[in-house]
Formats: C-alpha cells, sequence, structure tokens
C-alpha cells in the first residue's frame, strides 16, 4: 500500500496511531476522544490503560487463546502494576510466551498516559474542555443518574429479599421496599429528599432573601 495512502487516512505518526494501526484498533482514537470529553469519561491514565487492554486483546486473539473473563484485566495489572511482586510478573510472562503471546513485542507497544496525552492534544487536536453545560442540564442528569441508582438499589433489594424467602431463609408477607436519600445540611439541620434538594438547589439557609 502506498504511504500516502495511509497517511491520508491516518491522523498522525505518533507512536499511538502506529500502534492502533498494527493491532487493527480503528476506532478507538473516537472512542478515547468521546470517553474523554465525557463529563465522567475516563482520565488519560484510564484511556491508556484502556489503550494498553486492547493491544493485549488483540495479541491474545492473534495467538488464538481467548481470554477468560476478566483474565485480560488482571494479566495488564500484573504486568504493569508497580505493586506486583517480580516473581508473579516473570511468570505471567513467562506463561504469555508459552502461550504463543509475543509479550515482550506487546509491553513495548503500550503507551504511557504522557504519550496518550500528546497524542490526542497534538495530533487529534482535542483540548480537555466538556462543552459547557447549563446549571439546568448538570442537576437534570444528576437526578436521572440517582433516579436510576435508587431504582436498581431497591430492584437489588427486593430480589435479595425474595431470594432469601425462597430459601426459607427470612419470613415475611408481602413487602415493599422503600429508599429515600436524604440530605442534611450541617450548617442549619435543613433536611430534603435529594429530589427536594435539587428542585430547591439550595438550602434555605443560604437563601436569607427568601426566608420568611
Ligand atoms: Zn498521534
Ligand atoms: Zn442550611
Amino acid at each position: 500500500m502506498g504511504e500516502s495512502e495511509a497517511a491520508a487516512t491516518r491522523p498522525c505518526s505518533c507512536k499511538v496511531e502506529i500502534v492502533t494501526a498494527e493491532f487493527d484498533l480503528d476506532g478507538i482514537h473516537e472512542e478515547m476522544c468521546r470517553e474523554w470529553a465525557d463529563d465522567d469519561g475516563k482520565s488519560v491514565r484510564e484511556l491508556a490503560d484502556m489503550f494498553n487492554k486492547r493491544v493485549l486483546r488483540t495479541a491474545f486473539r492473534r495467538a488464538d487463546k481467548l481470554p477468560i473473563d476478566g483474565e485480560i484485566d488482571n494479566l495488564y495489572r500484573v504486568l504493569t502494576d508497580d505493586d506486583t511482586d517480580p516473581g508473579s510478573r516473570t511468570r505471567a510472562r513467562e506463561q504469555l510466551r508459552q502461550d504463543g503471546v509475543p509479550v515482550d513485542d506487546v509491553e513495548d507497544r503500550f503507551v504511557s498516559h504522557q504519550t496518550l496525552y500528546r497524542h490526542l492534544v497534538n495530533c487529534l487536536d482535542r483540548a480537555h474542555e466538556p462543552p459547557e453545560k447549563t446549571d439546568e442540564e448538570r442537576i437534570e442528569e444528576w437526578r436521572s443518574r440517582l433516579l436510576a441508582l435508587q431504582s436498581r438499589t431497591t430492584s437489588v433489594t427486593e430480589r435479595g429479599i425474595e431470594q432469601l424467602l425462597n430459601n426459607g431463609a427470612v419470613d415475611i408477607g408481602s413487602f415493599d421496599v422503600l429508599l429515600e436519600v436524604n440530605v442534611m445540611c450541617e450548617d442549619c439541620g435543613g433536611f430534603y429528599t435529594v429530589g427536594e434538594f435539587l428542585d430547591a438547589e439550595a438550602c434555605d439557609c443560604l437563601r436569607p432573601d427568601e426566608s420568611v
């Protein structure tokens, strides 16, 4: 393939891009940009880990190995975490070699978070400035996130109790699970459900002009 052709479709030629091409990770640039721009998306460090794990996963696939659940995460930790004891790391590398995964090459392809940062900012021209949201939008986002969390907690609790009931571990007639999250102001003792507080947007004690 002509180099010009590759250059035309590739955003840059830094290490991140070279590894992306080598490991068929196309689409990961966009994914990383999206994650990075998102308010509760990933940090650059987490993005670098994500990228490197994809590299590791691809190397697995190419060695005709199917990683079991959590295996990639665990291996990646063993290979890269400073807290891993050297013995475990050596054993992990040895095992990978035996399985046909070229672990030295793979580790060479891992990118640091600095490299990834430069790729995002210099190559892809992304500044880390999440789009400005209004207060209303932020509040509504959190409201729906919290509601979802509460309904999840409620349904898990229901399921747990039902299961325990079926096993005869606990006993109750028909039951309801009620969950209420409250917010209390430590200055004035003002007490709100989280919904009320989000509606009010401020504790009463911080709104002297509206106090009656
Ligand atoms: Zn780049
Ligand atoms: Zn207050």
